[in-house]
């Protein structure tokens, strides 16, 4: 080692410091630039179908209470069908549905039916006649509908009038139904973008009324309680202004439910003297809600529990979360984002500060916790925080940090490869690891049978250009006879065809010449290496030094399997070339 090697160790050592440096700030940037994304995507909504998806697994699991015992629901289902026959049924039922449910003293009384059109004048006349002596509080939906196209027939082909636009309209029940009513609610439900009905309107704006929701209507007036604006529904909202229906449990496993036919059979039977089917116990005191379950008497809806969902259903489940108060409350945009941000940050500083295996294990735990959390937030505390997002991000961190590690990895073991087999002045091989690529290619030669041999160089009265011009223009030169050394060995093949040059000692080198015997390495190789040297223009400080070297060389003989007696005639040869007055080419005696 010269004097001047610890200099420029140094200077390499302080290269990959700064360049280390500016890797970190790599990596800190992108783990910044995903939690940025993130962000984004937070505030823009675009993950919360997978949002909602999580939700449906926890509500599924959360197991809020029972459903509760005052609600009943009364319905129109495939089995009252096939016992009073097809679909519709004449209002007059409808009529005595009313007048024992009033009878037998039913707190209240929701009809989610159709009663917009006419039917028969006498049937009409008999509903609203119930309706008017009911005495208890009875209810009715007012539905937002979609405005059908009008169209007629011309020659079997259809005429649209008008398409309708996507215009909506108010359904309500005839005049003469709806003045007799407590009161009315809005039944209007709309399914998310996957087709799953999740959610409802509290409010929905006719002209100037508000309409409640049907069953939150009744929910208030039977607990007696002020109807609540608008803006106290805030916390229970989301984004869009809906509210999340807690299922408590799919409705026809909760609820009580009884058949619309045992009414009307029970009707018929307290008329003839007989006991009624049902018990009006049962009814006393009960909020019932009478509508269609069976398929084909109303539109069933999909929800997380089931494929079909009837709208009593439904009502049932806001009546129940109305009742027992068990409503999910969003956790709040602000909230959410500080928990994203929070998570984002922390998995930033446990992936920085942990190395390897460890961070992996952190970065599991957090997600593991964070999802645990969410659960047993929602679960105990009724609160809707979003789940996906955070773990999204610790995965996408988790994904980037693990890539960014086997990286840093493989670059880090190439450049401590590349210290430890190389030169630091003239990056060429060092000896030690020369001898072990000689050792194995010895071997491969001896067992392929083709030439082997090797040139040992020494540059001329070196001494004399470190005496006058000084260390360092001797370095420079030694890394200029490197260079040309490099340049003119075959390097640009596939590995079983390269050369390999090594620096040999102070100004002394080596070279492996594969598939070339002693002839070719020595008229044709070395003899070109010498000229190139000889022809090479190193100048110092603006004065010219002129370089030449000495070659020796030698060529595996048959049947030696180490290369270290090779590796000695062609000393003996680089001895005579210099014996000879230098700048020339000896081949090893034969
Ligand atoms: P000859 O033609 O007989 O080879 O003469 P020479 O002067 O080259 O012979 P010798 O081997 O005695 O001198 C080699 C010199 O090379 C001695 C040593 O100071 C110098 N040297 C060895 N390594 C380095 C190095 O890394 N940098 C510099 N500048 N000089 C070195
Ligand atoms: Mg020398
Ligand atoms: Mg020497």
């Amino acid at each position: 080692m010269t004097p001047h090697e610890p200099i420029e160790a140094t200077e390499k050592l302080f290269t990959r410091i700064r360049s280390r440096d500016y890797q970190g700030w790599v990596r800190l940037g992108t783990y910044f630039l995903i939690i940025g994304v993130f962000a984004f995507l937070l505030g823009t909504h675009r993950l919360d179908r997978f949002e909602d998806l999580v939700r449906d697994g926890f509500l599924k699991h959360a197991a809020w209470g029972k459903a509760h015992p005052d609600i009943v629901l009364i319905e129109i289902s495939e089995t009252s069908l096939d016992e009073i026959g097809p679909w519709p049924w004449p209002r007059s039922y409808h009529a005595i549905t009313a007048r024992l449910l009033s009878e037998w003293k039913a707190a209240a009384i929701v009809f989610d039916l159709d009663l917009s059109e006419p039917t028969d004048p006498k049937d009409d006349a008999d509903l609203a006649q119930a309706l008017s002596k009911t005495g208890t509080s009875f209810y009715l939906p007012v539905d937002l509908k979609q405005q059908k196209e009008k169209k007629f027939w011309l020659h079997g082909m259809p005429v649209v009038l008008d398409q309708g636009g996507g215009k909506v309209y108010w359904s309500h029940a005839m005049p003469e139904f709806e003045k007799q009513v407590r009161a009315t609610g809005h039944s209007f439900l709309t399914s998310d973008s996957d087709g799953v009905l999740r959610r409802f309107d509290p409010f929905i704006a006719e002209g100037k009324e508000r309409r409640l929701f049907l069953p939150l209507r009744v929910a208030f007036d039977q607990m007696k309680k002020p109807i609540p604006l608008a803006e106290e529904w805030g916390s229970f909202e989301d984004h869009r202004g809906k509210v999340l229906i807690p299922w408590s449990e799919v409705w026809d496993r909760g609820f009580v439910r009884y058949n619309y036919a045992d009414l009307i059979h029970s009707f018929y039977a307290i008329q003839k003297g007989m006991r009624p089917v049902m018990d009006p116990g049962k009814i006393a005191g009960k909020i019932c809600l009478v509508g269609p379950t069976a398929s084909g008497t109303s539109e069933l809806k999909i929800t997380p529990f089931s494929l079909t969902y009837p709208k009593i259903g439904v009502y049932a489940q806001v009546l129940n979360a109305a009742l027992t108060g068990n409503w999910v409350r969003p956790v709040p945009f602000l909230g959410n984002m500080l928990c994203l941000l929070g998570i984002g940050g922390l998995t930033l500083v446990l992936f920085v500060l942990l190395p390897g295996a460890g961070s992996l294990v952190a970065g599991l735990l957090l997600a593991l916790g964070w999802l645990a959390f969410c659960f047993v937030a929602f679960a105990k505390w009724h609160l809707g925080f979003y789940v996906v997002y955070p773990v999204l991000l610790m995965l996408c961190l988790f994904i980037f940090s693990a890539i960014y590690v086997q990286i840093t990895a493989t670059r880090e073991r190439s450049r401590l490869f590349h210290l430890a087999t190389r030169d630091g002045l003239t990056d060429l091989y060092v000896i030690r690891h020369f001898r072990l690529i000689m050792n194995q290619i010895v071997m491969e030669s001896k067992n392929g049978k083709q030439p082997l041999s090797v040139i040992l160089l020494d540059i001329d009265h070196f001494k004399k250009i470190n005496d006058t011009y000084g260390h360092p223009a001797g370095d420079m030169v030694l890394k200029k006879v490197a260079q040309t050394l490099e340049a003119h060995i075959r390097r640009k093949r596939s590995f079983s065809q390269i050369d390999f040059a090594a620096r040999y000692g102070g100004e002394e080198f080596i070279i492996m010449l594969r598939r070339a015997d002693l002839k070719e390495a020595a008229e044709d190789v070395a003899e070109r290496l010498r000229e190139k040297i000889a022809a090479l223009t190193c100048e110092w400080e603006g004065k010219p030094i002129s370089v030449t070297a000495s070659f020796g060389v030698a060529a595996l003989h048959p049947g030696e399997n180490i290369p270290d007696p090779m590796v000695r005639r062609a000393d003996a040869a680089l001895y005579r070339a210099k014996d000879n007055g230098r700048n020339r080419v000896c081949r090893e005696d034969r």
